[in-house]
């Protein structure tokens, strides 16, 4: 998400640095605009040719691009909303329909297809998936070879006509432009949603994402039915550009096309794949003799652009994450301003662990463990590395369902085997080794965090309707909220990636308290940082307790666990060495002798 339409709003960005973002957009509308007046109808089919595929790359763009599935046969699209539209308009199947409503149906064909190739995602793994769509993409070829009554079979069929305002010439060059326009404005909606910020998360940090409340299935449907249906879309226009269709206009090199126009493009930007997609569309026609070697062409290009520039195209136009950091930050948490962004309660909750014994083969990883996270305390866990601290975590967070023993929230149990679900009980956490999404900024990292929190449903937010931007809206406060209180409020528009490790610490302490958690769990996070930031870490979480909310703990800084901690458990192989108040572990004779090593 490094290009501007992918809102990186920093603090304060006025209109003049959206508009700065903007400007390669109305470059490239203005120029698709005024083309017609060159009068060169050989360049306008070259343009026709790119917005087509662009029609088709901005919805694959989300796929790839963002979600990073590797769709790599989705020219199946092309060729099933094709087949539909030149054959209804043909009326080789039915009575002919009108061209305009065969394109539509070109591109339901295209969702309910995109929908039946994206399910094998949910339980693929990247290359089987690849796989699958590349399967597919040969299925469809060879229906339409066989399938001769209606498609022609391998003489072909014609494509349709569109009739006035759009007929051929430059009625159908602007149909084109303005469908591309349409598909580029719809995607950079979906990408500057929360929707988008969640595909991204899912590419780059699942398990983040997750415990984020993000249900990687339902999203992924939505995308593929959107991409599907966008990619219908451009055959129905492909067709009818070449006039004339036969299965072999689909090649596998038009799908290789799409996939490395993205790549170059950039993952997870919009301006660089639309690029890359008029590149590619344009290189081999302006350099006739090379069409032979398109193919190859591609390969080279992507090869260099992935050694030289591995963020793509929008890598390089990215200058504002080129500018230098200040040097010697510092984090400065202001706990003050915790009670605006969490609602206090004086509710009182419990998480209980009863018993609970997980094994992972021979290892006893939890082996009948007891623990309570309440309110307004602080329950520290500590022991040596292995001793299953963030198994436990893991185990309350659910994605381990525990081989015996409860886990019960208020007397209820809470089920295991979908993490996703914790989200809704505010229950949130961070983890041992930071997970963030590294491209994209330190602000929609934190967004991320409170996706569950938005009410417009993915259509709503590809229109962009004021239900998504009012969402938008008290994310980007919330988060702003979130960045100041942990103290980061002034990396928002940075990159994540760029950050030190104790700022991605405090980052994801700001990630969690968007879900305004009832209880927050945290996997060691004093790991890695300072003496100064420890000090100022621990009275943001005691203050973080104070506002109500439930925290566990996980730390092997002692210092840190004594003096925050209300209640301290410690684990030893699975099994609990001893609980009770800091100053009985301190003085806990097999606690020192073992752990503490005094
Ligand atoms: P801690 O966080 O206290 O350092 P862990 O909870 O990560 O410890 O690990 C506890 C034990 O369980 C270790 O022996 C570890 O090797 C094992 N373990 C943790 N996760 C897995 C897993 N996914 N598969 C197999 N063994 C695991
Ligand atoms: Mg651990």
């Amino acid at each position: 998400m490094t290009d501007a339409t992918a809102s990186a709003p920093a603090a304060g960005a006025s209109w003049l640095g959206k508009l700065e973002g903007k400007v390669s957009w109305i470059l490239l509308g203005v120029a698709g605009l005024l083309l017609p007046l060159l009068d060169d109808s050989y360049i306008g089919v070259i343009a026709q040719r790119a917005y087509i595929y662009w029609v088709l790359s901005a919805g694959l763009n989300l796929v790839v691009g963002y979600a990073g599935q590797i769709a790599i046969g989705w020219v199946s699209m092309l060729t099933l909303g094709a087949y539909t539209t030149a054959a209804l308009t043909a009326g080789t199947a039915t009575e002919p329909w009108h061209p305009y409503l065969a394109l539509i149906a070109g591109g339901v064909v295209g969702a309910v297809a995109g929908l039946v190739v994206g399910l094998p995602a949910l339980r693929l793994r990247t290359f089987y998936f690849a796989m699958t769509t590349l399967g597919f993409a040969t299925i469809v070829t060879q229906v339409a070879l066989a399938w001769k009554s209606v498609t022609g079979g391998g003489v072909g069929t014609p494509g349709p006509v569109f009739p006035w305002p759009f007929d051929p010439g430059w009625g159908f060059y602007y149909f084109c432009f303005i469908l591309a326009a349409l598909a580029t404005w719809m995607t950079a909606n979906i990408a500057s949603s929360r929707f988008g910020r969640a595909l991204v998360a899912i590419r780059d940090a699942e398990v983040a994402a997750e415990a984020s409340g993000i249900a990687k299935p339902k999203l992924l449907m939505a995308v593929f039915l959107f991409a599907g249906a966008l990619g219908g879309v451009a055959g129905g226009l492909f067709s009818s550009l070449q006039s004339y269709i036969t299965p072999d206009a689909f090649t596998f090199e038009i799908s290789v096309l799409f996939f490395i126009a993205i790549l170059i493009g950039g993952r997870g930007s919009i301006l660089g794949p639309a690029l890359g997609t008029i590149i590619l569309t344009a290189l081999p026609e302006f350099a006739a003799p090379l069409v032979q070697w398109s193919t190859f062409l591609y390969a080279a290009l992507l090869l260099v652009i992935v050694l030289v520039i591995p963020g793509g195209i929008a890598d390089l136009l990215d200058y504002k994450n080129r500018r230098p950091l200040e040097q010697h930050r510092e984090i400065a948490p202001r706990q003050e301003l915790l009670g605006r962004l969490l609602d206090k309660s004086d509710a009182k909750h419990t998480i209980a662990l009863k018993d609970i014994a997980l094994h992972f083969g021979g290892v006893r990883a939890i082996d009948g463990l007891d623990l309570e996270i309440r309110s307004g305390e602080v329950q520290g866990l500590i022991g040596p590395n292995g001793s299953g601290k963030t198994t436990t975590l893991n185990v309350i967070s659910g994605y381990y369902a525990p081989k015996s023993g409860t886990l019960m929230l208020d007397g209820r149990s809470l089920p295991f085997g979908q993490p996703h679900l914790r989200a809704r009980y505010r229950i949130a956490r961070t983890f041992q080794t930071p997970r963030l999404v590294g491209a994209a900024s330190v602000l929609e990292n934190v967004m991320i965090g409170g996706t569950v929190h938005g009410h417009a449903s993915f259509a709503e937010a590809t229109l962009a309707l004021p239900r998504n931007r009012r969402d938008e809206k008290l994310l980007h406060e919330a988060a702003m909220q979130a960045l100041a209180t942990v103290g980061l409020e002034n990396l928002a528009g940075v990159r994540a990636d760029r950050l030190q490790h104790s700022e991605l610490r405090f980052m994801e302490i700001a990630r969690a308290l968007m879900l305004r958690p009832a209880f927050l769990m945290l996997d060691e996070p004093a790991a890695g940082l300072s003496p100064e930031e420890i000090r100022r870490l621990g009275s943001l979480i005691k203050a973080i307790s104070r506002e109500g909310t439930g925290v566990l703990l996980v730390e092997h800084h002692a210092d840190l666990i004594f003096d925050i901690c209300d209640h301290v458990t410690v684990l030893n192989l699975g099994k609990v060495l001893a609980a009770g108040t800091p100053n009985e572990i301190r003085s806990h004779r097999e606690v020192v002798s073992a752990y503490l090593g005094a």
